[in-house]
């Protein structure tokens, strides 16, 4: 396990946060009169009250999502996306130049963005040809200024979960941080890692309202954490990072979970049918099994193929130059009526 102190970038640890609008205020009442943060009294020209700053610490959601995941609100935190923790990690523990981190390719390419944006070294370690991780490989490549790896369960764009036994023996071993990212864990049959960050201190785990929950357009991030990160994280994120209508509307579907589970039902019979049908075509050479809501198969003549449906108006993803998925295409599980197109224009190919 790590001092988290210790392991925070020096000038993280004295920073003063910037201090929000009624921020001293535990619970402001409605009923008070709001002339503190240059707001228009008045409203918006949009019928719905939009007037004022929104709660920057997302307390009503968090408060939900605690329930749901049976975790403290003081282990969450709420980004503009996934995508927004990954950069603060970087910003919190990695000084540029200095220090690295893993990442464990063909994986998820925000990692790799995010380390070239914060203009830090990022090494890669494949993983094996089985798509698991290569523990040896990985604790071989940690040097002293390793401070972050990524690790992607269920992985995009190869669609498994890689062994949790595994996964341990990375946060047990590697003397820093371990990144779960579990963003589209609610498509796997393997259990979430949250539960296990009491455990590890040095354990972070990602998952977001953009692939189940259907709310991508909202842009809605989880982290759970320790909470020395949480504390961290909200001392260098950006003021109000969640807007109040993605709030509003979190909060209308936290409420709604069993909406939710009802359309995993449905994408997870739709990504049974495809992989059965799949595997009636010639064209597909491989079918790589998924937790998650997309599959990637190989065929032949990738590029081609790619290209044909694309011009018929069926965007997927062309993968066929990466690393372990050559000749590769990533499908997104559709509506029923999407598979049955797809379907008929593959058999076409
Ligand atoms: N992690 C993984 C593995 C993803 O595939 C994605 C989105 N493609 C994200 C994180 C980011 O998702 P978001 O920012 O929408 O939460």
């Amino acid at each position: 396990t790590i001092d988290i102190q210790a392991f925070l970038r020096q000038h993280i640890k004295t920073m003063t946060p910037y201090s929000s609008a009624r921020d001293e205020f535990e619970d402001v009442s409605t009923t008070n009169i709001f002339l503190d943060a240059n707001e228009n009294p008045y409203g918006t020209a949009l019928g719905e009250p939009y007037n004022r700053y929104p709660d920057p610490y997302q307390r009503a959601v968090k408060q939900k999502i605690s329930v749901l995941k049976d975790i403290p609100t003081k282990n969450i935190f709420l980004g503009n996306g996934s995508d927004e923790p990954i950069d603060l990690l970087y910003r919190a523990f990695v000084e540029p130049k200095e220090d690295n981190v893993i990442i464990l390719p063909p994986t998820y390419g925000m990692y790799k963005v995010s380390a070239e944006l914060n203009n830090v070294t990022c090494k890669e370690v494949a993983l094996t040809t089985d798509l698991d991780l290569d523990v040896d490989g990985i604790l071989a490549a940690v040097d002293n200024n390793t401070k972050i790896i990524f690790v992607c369960s269920p992985n995009n764009p190869t669609g498994n979960a890689v062994s949790t036994d595994r996964i341990i023996a990375l946060i047990e071993q590697f003397n820093g941080i371990v990144v779960v990212d579990e963003a589209y864990i609610d498509f796997s049959a393997q259990p979430s890692f949250i539960q296990k960050i009491e455990k590890y201190p040095n354990l972070i785990v990602l998952q977001t309202f953009s692939k189940a929950w259907g709310m991508a357009g909202l842009r809605l991030g989880m982290m759970f954490a320790n909470a020395e990160i949480v504390r961290v994280f909200n001392v260098i994120k950006p003021p109000y990072n969640i807007n109040q209508l993605t709030q509003e509307k979190a909060l209308e579907a936290l409420d709604n979970v069993d909406k939710v589970r009802d359309m995993v039902a449905k994408m997870l019979s739709e990504r049974n049918r495809l992989v059965e049908e799949f595997k009636e075509m010639p064209l597909v050479k491989n079918i790589f099994p998924s937790d998650a809501n997309f599959i990637l198969i190989q065929v032949d003549n990738a590029d081609a193929n790619y290209q044909t449906l694309v011009d018929q108006g069926i965007i997927i993803r062309n993968r066929s130059k990466v690393l372990l998925c050559e000749q590769g295409l990533r499908i997104s599980i559709g509506t029923k009526e999407e598979n049955d197109v797809l379907l008929e224009k593959m058999k076409q190919l």
